[in-house]
């Protein structure tokens, strides 16, 4: 059997978004599994959807998600150039062959003609108003012209482009990887345009050319390709390659989370959770949508949300590491069905992530948060045992500013209903019996630290439930956060003192 090639094949006019990750996913677990190779080409025919920016923030996503293609524009490869727009002039000549063998033919019909003739279909109460075989014998293309009239207008340089001759009444099937068989009659596939007049494929030739010249073996790509499908299909028997047409899947969309159609871009900032695997500007409307990254999911876990969008491997596990995915997937397993997004679902696998991921590996994420914020961290040592600490309360990497921001900074108003609830003199007086203790003995562990405090709140009979909330206010700022001796331990006593002294300063408590 050749060797496993298969495609991410994305159009640059946009945001990546989560249902083209997922077909990068599913391209990039079935090449690695079969020791095969994943090509990424960029499809850029359609220079009038082209958006400046769009080509370098595919590559940054899938450098986040770390689904590094093998052959692509900036890694080179064997097939170059991945570019169409740098193929340009490969495409031709498979346009012309077509015509040569009776499969496509030039079409000269102007804008407004064909404008005019889909009102004419209109008015004329059709069910299509396509360019097909029930029209274009009343358009201006080479099969209805005579032969030398078709020679003038190409002698004359009129513009033109070439479309596939699709005959009616043809039944097409492939078997499709996830859906099993596929049927389709032509009867309402329309001629469609293969080379533009401006010389460039359209996709439909360049996507046929190319998967056969990248001898791409199987192309996973999303269900909105389907209808697609029997032009292609054609294409491979027409241009005698059909042994070599690659084996396909389509992938089943992405819902909204009701369930009722297609997750679109929009979808995100109605219900407010990202679509977009980083933040992308859209230079067009100015608008920005933000990005499962910049929201603070680690890379592993939207990896491995996006697996599970669609796919199991038939046991209860959802945790799945990059590596796990690889021996696990199987293309049979994933459904026909949409799938649902969930965003309640997508946070709680960040969570699980950052759960089990080592606060060394999350320390450089959370430093770069920390300083977007501008919190300050002088020692990464404590920063780690602070992010060991608090990681199990975090839900996305951005909760680590509440979580365990005040490691780093003084708190700046503190819960005075919850401390003025429980504070009278005798907490005066233990508190600063407290911060004596510190200053004077060596509280180097946070046993340490409980046993001086719990002792003194012992000689002083005040229950120790009552002064270890108010600690905690002291210290965090309110009543959240982690056992509080680890938080005064991290914190060291000279920083647990004067937070001590400042709280009672700021509150003006005597
Ligand atoms: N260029 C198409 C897109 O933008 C690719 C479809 C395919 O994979 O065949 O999604």
């Amino acid at each position: 059997m050749s060797k496993v090639r298969v495609r991410f094949a994305p159009s640059p006019t946009g945001g990546l978004h989560l249902g083209g990750v997922r077909t990068v996913l599913f391209n990039y677990l079935f090449a690695k599994q079969h020791d095969g190779e994943f090509v990424l080409r960029i499809e850029d025919t359609d220079q009038n959807r082209y958006v400046v920016g769009a080509e370098d923030y595919i590559y940054k996503c899938l450098e986040w998600c770390g689904l590094t293609p093998d052959e692509s524009p900036l890694a080179g490869g064997p097939y170059a150039p991945y570019r169409q727009s740098e193929r340009k002039n490969l495409y031709k000549k498979y346009a012309e062959e077509l015509i040569a063998n009776g499969h496509a033919y030039y079409a000269f019909d102007l804008p407004e003609e064909l404008e005019a003739m889909r009102e004419q279909l209109k008015a004329a109460n059709s069910d299509s108003l396509q360019y097909d075989h029930l029209s274009r014998g009343k358009m201006k293309n080479s099969l209805s012209l005579s032969e030398d009239e078709t020679k003038r207008f190409l002698q004359s340089g009129t513009p033109y482009v070439i479309r596939l001759k699709i005959e009616p009444d043809q039944h097409i099937t492939f078997t499709d990887l996830i859906r099993g068989e596929v049927e389709f009659e032509t009867n309402h596939v329309d001629d469609k345009v293969l080379l533009k007049a401006d010389g460039m494929p359209t996709y439909h030739l360049a996507v046929v050319v190319d998967d056969y010249l990248m001898k791409i073996t199987h192309a996973f790509r999303g269900e909105e390709w389907l209808p697609s499908a029997p032009a292609h299909i054609l294409l491979w028997q027409y241009l005698d390659w059909q042994k070599d047409m690659p084996q396909w899947g389509h992938l089943p969309l992405i819902l909204k989370p009701d369930g009722n159609g297609k997750l679109s871009k929009r979808d995100g900032a109605r219900l407010g959770f990202p679509v977009f695997a980083m933040n992308w500007n859209d230079a067009k409307s100015g608008e920005v949508f933000q990005g499962f990254k910049e929201l603070g999911f680690l890379p592993e876990a939207f990896v491995n949300m996006l697996a599970m969008l669609g796919w199991n491997d038939g046991s209860e596990q959802e945790i799945f590491t990059i590596q796990e995915l690889v021996t696990h997937f199987s293309i049979d397993r994933v459904h026909k069905a949409g799938a649902k997004f969930d965003f309640e679902k997508a946070k709680w696998f960040n969570h699980e992530w950052l759960k089990k991921t080592d606060a060394e590996k999350l320390l450089p994420l959370v430093k770069n948060i920390f300083e977007n914020e501008k919190i300050v961290v002088a020692d990464d040592t404590k920063l780690s045992a602070v992010v060991r600490l608090t990681k199990e309360r975090c839900v996305l990497l951005t909760d680590f500013i509440e979580q365990a921001g005040y490691f780093f900074v003084t708190p700046k108003a503190y819960d005075a209903a919850a401390i003025s609830s429980k504070w009278d003199k005798t907490k005066t007086i233990f508190f600063n019996s407290l911060t004596v203790i510190f200053s004077q003995s060596a509280v180097e562990s946070t046993a340490a630290i409980e046993e001086g405090f719990k002792k003194l709140a012992d000689e002083q009979a005040i229950k120790v439930g009552e002064l270890q909330m108010l600690f905690r206010v002291m210290l965090v700022g309110s009543k959240k956060g982690p056992a509080v001796f680890e938080i005064a331990h991290l914190l060291g006593v000279e920083e647990t003192n004067n937070r001590i002294t400042h709280c009672i300063k700021t509150l003006n408590l005597s």
